[in-house]
């Protein structure tokens, strides 16, 4: 489990660094602010749809600034979500959300996380819930339509 664990804060700790989809997005279909003022966390979330009848995601990206979890959080998602429909992401966010406050064990999802599995121990943190689920939170507003900036407050 250790093992496990160092491999988590490996991937963390990767896209916090180098995160990915770390840009503005000209032409997007849905922009969004998200700002978590417990811990300071703030960022711009873009979204653009393809061209399918299902409108599924074909790119998320995000600018903006905050802690190692939230920047990290941002970047795995944007990379997981990439073709996904509304349905879908809407599914992962309840999922991400149950598993981050402990509701559900990653351990049972474990193939369906891939790496969203990284912040399972984020659980045993209150504090840094809502750093790992701000970048969901804004995503899932930016679907739905929602035009005022998300605050998890
Ligand atoms: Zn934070």
């Amino acid at each position: 489990m250790d093992e496990i664990r160092e491999l988590y804060q490996e991937v963390i700790l990767d896209h916090n660094k180098n995160p990915r989809n770390f840009h503005v997005m000209e032409n997007a279909d849905a922009e969004l602010e998200g700002y978590n003022p417990l811990c300071g966390d703030h960022y711009t979330f873009y979204v653009r749809y393809d061209d399918s009848e299902t409108k599924r995601i074909a790119e998320v990206s995000f600018t903006g600034n905050g802690c190692a979890i939230s920047k990290a959080s941002a970047s795995i998602m944007s990379a997981f979500i990439k073709g996904k429909t509304k349905d879908e992401a809407e599914h992962y966010f309840n999922l991400f959300h149950d598993i981050v406050v402990g509701k559900k064990s990653a351990a049972d999802h474990i193939e369906e996380l891939g790496k969203l599995a990284a912040f399972a121990g984020v659980s045993e943190f209150p504090m840094r819930v809502k750093c790992a689920t701000l970048p969901w939170h804004t995503l899932h507003g930016a679907i739905t339509g929602e035009d005022t900036t998300i605050s998890t407050e």
